[in-house]
């Protein structure tokens, strides 16, 4: 017990002040984020809001806390009576850190809500987006975006941009840049998105909500054909053939392709392991499994294991669940080579909800790497060395940071 309390304060400390990197965001450009008005309620929308939801927030009043209409104190009284139901949250937890560190409030109340509310539409000045990365001691940050909606020149300091393919099921145009009317047309896009990771953070973000499915290239003609004759409204394969020709373009260039893996909408379709199959195929390329595949973590710890091209990374765990943090970093480092894990990350829009996630964050992993050292797993030495690779050796090593 004294062992592990001492561990814990050494490294609690040792892992706090490091400058780390935050392998995922997707921080909206600045000259965005200053046109927008700013409340307490934007940053509880960012994750708070679908737990407030399933606690049973009806639509109505959801739309009265997290529109732009009520003022600060309308939206306290709708929000109270559900809070209760959501303040042990990770989210909720995270949140309270970031107003503690922003606004200097200890506990949300009608008054502190409001005050808050103020305090941050006060401080969204420029430069908000550098404090609030330099006060979470955020060295680089990967930032994942829609092409169609950020350009490369809006995000520069600290932050790299990260262009996104995301298709979500059913989408009718298929995540492209613009509607496609020939395969080489595609192959036009997909140099295109490839010519904005090169300018911007030379990695790809990739998320498809549908079980990866190879096709050959008459399959994909018909899926084309089928989509422009309004035969089929979505077709897959025309999703999986774009990535395909994302995948090339990036083994040429050796760019690091990041994944969503499991937690949102029916993340049954995006657990890990429907991605064996396509990193089986593409051993040229490398892989960074976003969210450890959460709920499906043991299977992407797996494929760590036993895929040289693929790395697991802990973005946006800790605040999903710390206890599963937590017990994830105790697994991982009995079971994963050190040099395959990228440690911190978080998901938000807003600049200010960083910082209590990397709190949080720098709390968990050192009780997780303290109870190794409490067990004999990991000597102190040991346990530093794998905080330091996961939160800066390996992601700038991975990621390319460094040139
Ligand atoms: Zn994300």
């Amino acid at each position: 017990m004294l062992k592990r309390i001492w561990a814990y304060r050494r490294l609690h400390r040792y892992i706090s002040h490091m400058e780390v990197v935050d392998c995922h965001e997707h921080l909206h450009p600045e000259d965005t984020r200053l046109a927008m008005p700013m409340d307490v309620a934007v940053l509880l929308g960012e994750y708070c809001g679908q737990d407030l939801l399933n606690a049973g927030m009806r639509a109505e009043e959801y739309g009265i806390v997290f529109g732009s209409e009520a003022a600060a104190a309308q939206k306290w009284a709708v929000l109270q009576p559900y809070l209760q139901a959501i303040e042990t949250t990770s989210y909720y937890r995270a949140l309270c850190i970031s107003l503690k560190k922003h606004c200097g409030i200890d506990k949300l109340d009608k008054a502190s809500f409001e005050k808050a509310s103020q305090l941050l539409q006060n401080g969204n000045t420029p430069g908000v987006c550098e404090r609030a990365l330099a006060a979470s001691r955020i060295r680089y940050a990967m930032v994942s975006s829609f092409p169609a909606t950020v350009r490369v020149q809006q995000l520069g300091g600290r932050c790299r941009y990260v262009p996104m393919y995301y298709v979500p099921p059913m989408a009718q145009e298929h995540g492209f840049l613009r509607r496609p009317e020939t395969l080489a047309d595609l192959e036009q896009q997909a140099d295109e998105f490839i010519a904005l990771a090169l300018q911007g953070g030379r990695a790809v973000k990739l998320r498809v909500d549908t079980p990866y499915t190879a096709a050959t290239p008459a399959q994909v003609q018909q899926a084309l054909d089928d989509w422009l004759g309004g035969v089929r409204e979505f077709c897959p394969e025309l999703c999986w053939y774009f990535v395909e020709l994302l995948l090339q373009r990036c083994a040429v260039h050796d760019l690091p392709v990041s994944v969503h893996t499991g937690y949102w909408g029916d993340f049954r379709a995006l657990s890990p392991e429907h991605l064996i199959p396509l990193i089986e195929a593409h051993p040229r390329n490398r892989f960074d499994l976003f969210h450890l595949g959460y709920p499906y973590v043991n299977s992407s710890l797996l494929l760590a294991k036993t895929h040289p091209n693929v790395c697991i990374d802990l973005c946006w765990v800790y605040l999903i669940s710390e206890q599963l943090a937590r017990d994830a970093i105790c697994r991982i480092v009995d079971l994963v080579p050190m040099n395959k894990v990228m440690g911190f990350g978080a998901d938000y829009w807003h600049y200010e909800s960083v910082y209590g996630h990397r709190r949080l964050m720098d709390r968990t992993m050192a009780l997780a790497l303290a109870d190794k050292v409490a067990d004999g797993t990991l000597t102190l030495a040991q346990a530093k060395r794998w905080a330091r690779a996961m939160l800066w050796d390996n992601p700038v090593r991975f990621y390319g940071l460094d040139q």
